[in-house]
């Protein structure tokens, strides 16, 4: 089976000759049928140069050039679709990820799965990214069910049809077990060897806990309601405008009784508290069900029909197959 080694750049310039070399000499020893492509996403050093020279020497180099910087999961999403392969492995360029693991992704993806998930399992990364990321990866877990050590792993390898099924963009390059997981796909995992950065600089700062964070929410919402959001935004909507109705009526009924029973003073409902409450319960309802009918209809008329399910296998002629 071919495989498509695809490899985002962004700066690495002084990885890529090594990194070439090492690649080089797994698929030699366990003559491997595989193409590598690098993507250049927007590099300001001479990482396209470097990429040039690489695939005047070895016909199995391919290399793309972004116009300018557009982020890892651009460089995942243009090398995938570039990949002919029916496996694609998707790596660092820094060196931190060791091509010698890459026969064993490949033969546990032989024991019958979809997705295999690197795991840094010793990692050599400072304390400031490990730590947050310990805590990153429990809570994918918790929100998406989809229990792995290392989601982040910059090493994976996946049947070429995950890498047509899911949709990156943004930063979701984070999320692709999550997302393959969703629609269906095995997904497991592996213990790599990992290595310290060698050259060049991280190009993820604090802020990536941030927008993980924020992206996970936007994944769980995605796997989970996105075909559906009413359901979501409808059902908080419902539950807000209930209880701003009981605390109303629950207001007019005791004003009701207060001028029929002579003992209780009456007293006027515009003072209350609960009258704001439930107002502003009422409104926040209402519009979160708008929101739901909205989403709705962006839904309706943009996704694609294949969003909607996964085939995995087909049998008889094409024309009996609606
Ligand atoms: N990368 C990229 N575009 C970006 C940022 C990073 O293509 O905008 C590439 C980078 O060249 C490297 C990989 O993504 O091959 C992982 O980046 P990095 O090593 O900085 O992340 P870390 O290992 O610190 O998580
Ligand atoms: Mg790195």
């Amino acid at each position: 089976m071919k495989l498509s080694i695809v490899i985002p750049v962004f700066n690495e310039a002084e990885s890529l000759d090594e990194l070439h070399a090492q690649i080089a000499q797994v698929v030699s020893e366990h003559s491997l049928d595989c193409e590598i492509i690098f993507v250049d996403d927007g590099s300001k050093d001479k990482s396209w140069k470097v990429i040039r020279q690489l695939a005047k020497a070895d016909s199995s180099v391919r290399g793309l050039r972004f116009r300018r910087n557009f982020g890892k999961a651009a460089g995942l999403t243009a090398g995938i679709r570039a990949a002919r392969g029916e496996l694609i492995l998707m790596m660092d360029a820094d060196l931190q990820d060791d091509p010698a693991e890459i026969p064993k992704f490949i033969e546990k993806l032989g024991e019958g799965f979809d997705v295999v998930n690197g795991w840094k399992l010793r990692r050599l990364d400072p304390w400031h990214k490990v730590y947050p990321s310990l805590v990153f990866n429990w809570l994918v877990a918790r929100m998406t069910g989809l229990e792995l050590h290392d989601h982040n792993c910059g090493l994976k390898l996946f049947k070429a049809e995950v890498g047509r099924e899911i949709r990156l963009y943004g930063e979701l390059h984070r999320f692709i077990p999550v997302l393959a997981n969703a629609r269906g796909f095995r997904v497991t995992e592996l213990a790599v060897n990992h290595r310290a950065r060698q050259h060049g600089e991280s190009k993820y700062g604090y802020r990536r806990f941030m927008r993980g964070f924020l992206d996970l929410f936007t994944v769980t919402f995605l796997i989970g309601y996105g075909q559906r959001p009413q359901h979501m935004l409808g059902a908080a909507g419902l539950v807000s405008f209930g209880m701003g109705v009981i605390g109303s009526a629950y207001l007019a009924l005791t004003w009701f009784l207060m001028h029929v029973i002579p003992l209780f003073k009456p007293t006027p409902i515009g003072g209350r508290p609960l009258l704001a409450y439930s107002i502003a319960l009422m409104l926040l309802g209402a519009q979160a069900i708008s929101l739901g009918l909205l989403a709705e209809l962006i839904v309706y008329y943009t996704s694609r029909e294949s969003d909607t399910f996964s085939v995995t296998d087909e049998v008889g002629k094409p024309e009996q197959i609606v």
